[in-house]
């Protein structure tokens, strides 16, 4: 039952308070461990409540140092047999002065932690438990929320970010028209199905400055600029949607259709938010939005046209051309993929029916909650037809699934639409996706220096990519975070 396991793994984590050290940490896969404290305790006997010997880590906090033994790192192109050291959080290959502990690896598959580059679902404290077991148990540890509701985040802000857990950035409220997208989302489904359960009620209008910002010309940037940025959001989000449509979208005022920001407001609000260093991210949803983001020089893209289609939309207006594609390369924005953001039945949300539906939506609505699976088949034609050609052109890319309940979903849909090889779609999940979010931290790579964070995966991903999900050991920071709260997926 243990030959596939890893050994023994404990960790000594002082308590806030200091004080007893707490046993924290098991990293062995155990079916339906009623008696996983016992099993462990008897396994490593030695270890529990030994004292550390080792130096303080960066910060004052104690970090164990551990030699990491037959595991086959992830070098960037192929796995190979080495050791590794963690020494104050980070990975080296010089043994330290002081090891305080040897894991067996067990010829597993190392690779950097994955990353989610789109979700909604760290949002609030309701929650926010059940969430981060789920991204941990799935290997993904980074994640970026490109539309939160800035008082929601801060009451959960001290229990993410930290070496432990996961790592979260938030966009705060979004920048959008009268009436435009997702005004109608927040004010009419969401504030209902979504959040009546866990805020209660709210009037209309309540999520106006939280949810999204209404800005309709240039006197309204002016006048809410300093409220932005003393949100202090991480990056900085605009909605474009179907920005073709200009004149109809100006004739209907502040009346609710399917429309983003002003196009003519676009680039001079670009421009601000990077003078205020700040990166971009554009909402799109047809050929002519990514066009105008990318004219307008936004950072990222946070869809791939064709994630979302309405039954009457024209599928060529999603079609990115060669031109697009060359662009977004020479330019260097990011793209993120969102390929099973409305997909009907699994990861988007066609299983769960309103008033369960613990997401949001993007879309509006009658069509809230799920795309028909008529339309579906050719929105995945238009996916295919544009991540393709994005890939060709070299444009960087990175995995979000914007609701689904980690980017896991989003990896194996994409490795099941056949348009990257297991090498480049692992690299692009956990090299290119972690460092799309945290652009100037040492992650993505197993080498020197680099954070002591890794996953340790049963077979070999690049042999079969669904091996991304069995996971048999999780090091954040060089803490084993194997173990999360309440362990659901040991059950
Ligand atoms: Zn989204």
């Amino acid at each position: 039952m243990l030959s596939r396991s890893i050994d023994c793994v404990k960790e000594m984590r002082p308590s806030r308070k200091g004080g007893h050290s707490l046993l924290v940490a098991l990293g062995i896969v155990l079916k339906g461990a009623g008696a996983a404290m016992a099993l462990v305790t008897m396994l490593c006997p030695v270890a529990f409540g030994q004292e550390r010997q080792g130096g303080e880590a960066a910060g004052g906090s104690q970090l164990r140092s551990y030699e990491l033994v037959n595991g086959r790192w992830f070098d960037g192109r192929e796995f190979q047999e080495a050791t590794f050291y963690t020494s104050d959080g980070r990975l080296t290959k010089t043994k330290p002065a002081v090891v305080d502990e040897r894991i067996d690896l067990k010829k597993g598959f190392v690779v950097p932690p994955f990353g989610e580059a789109h979700n909604h679902n760290v949002e609030g404290p309701w929650n926010l438990d059940a969430v981060v077991a789920r991204y941990l148990h799935d290997g993904v540890f980074y994640v970026k929320n490109p539309n939160s509701i800035r008082e929601f985040t801060a009451q959960i802000a001290t229990r993410i970010n930290t070496p432990a857990g996961i790592d979260v950035v938030f966009a705060n409220a979004g920048l959008t028209s009268s009436g435009g997208h997702p005004v109608l989302l927040y004010e009419h489904v969401l504030r209902e199905f979504r959040y009546r359960a866990v805020i209660g009620e709210v009037p209309a209008g309540w999520f106006n400055d939280r949810g999204y910002v209404v800005i309709d010309r240039e006197a309204d940037i002016q006048n809410k600029w300093s409220s932005i940025v003393a949100g202090k959001p991480d990056l900085f989000k605009i909605f474009l949607v179907h920005s073709e449509e200009i004149e109809r979208h100006r004739d209907a005022g502040g009346a609710h259709v399917r429309k983003g920001l002003d196009p003519g407001l676009v680039p001079g609000i670009v421009a601000r938010a990077h003078r205020a260093g700040l990166r971009v991210s554009a909402h799109v949803e047809t050929a002519a939005d990514f066009r105008l983001a990318l004219s307008a020089g936004v950072d990222e893209i946070a869809h791939v046209p064709g994630w979302f289609l309405e039954l009457d939309d024209q599928d060529s207006r999603m079609m990115l051309t060669e031109a697009d594609a060359r662009f977004a390369a020479q330019v260097g924005v990011i793209v993120t993929t969102t390929t099973v953001a409305m997909k009907p039945a699994e990861g988007g949300h066609g299983q769960h029916a309103p008033p369960h539906d613990p997401h949001g939506a993007h879309s509006q609505g009658d069509h809230a909650f799920s795309m028909d699976s008529m339309v579906w088949q050719r929105a995945k034609a238009a996916q295919r037809h544009n991540i393709g050609l994005l890939h060709r052109h070299g444009v960087k890319l990175a995995i979000g699934s914007d609701h689904a309940e980690t980017s896991l979903a989003e990896a194996l849909h994409l490795h099941e639409l056949g348009i990257f090889d297991n090498l480049t779609l692992l690299k692009l999940w956990c090299e290119d996706t972690p460092r799309s979010i945290f652009p100037d931290r040492k992650i993505g790579s197993l080498k020197e220096g680099y954070e002591a964070s890794f996953l340790v995966v049963r077979d070999n991903p690049l042999e079969r990519f669904e091996a991304v999900t069995q996971i048999d050991f999780r090091m954040k920071q060089g803490h084993n975070v194997t173990e999360g709260k309440g362990e659901p997926w040991m059950h």
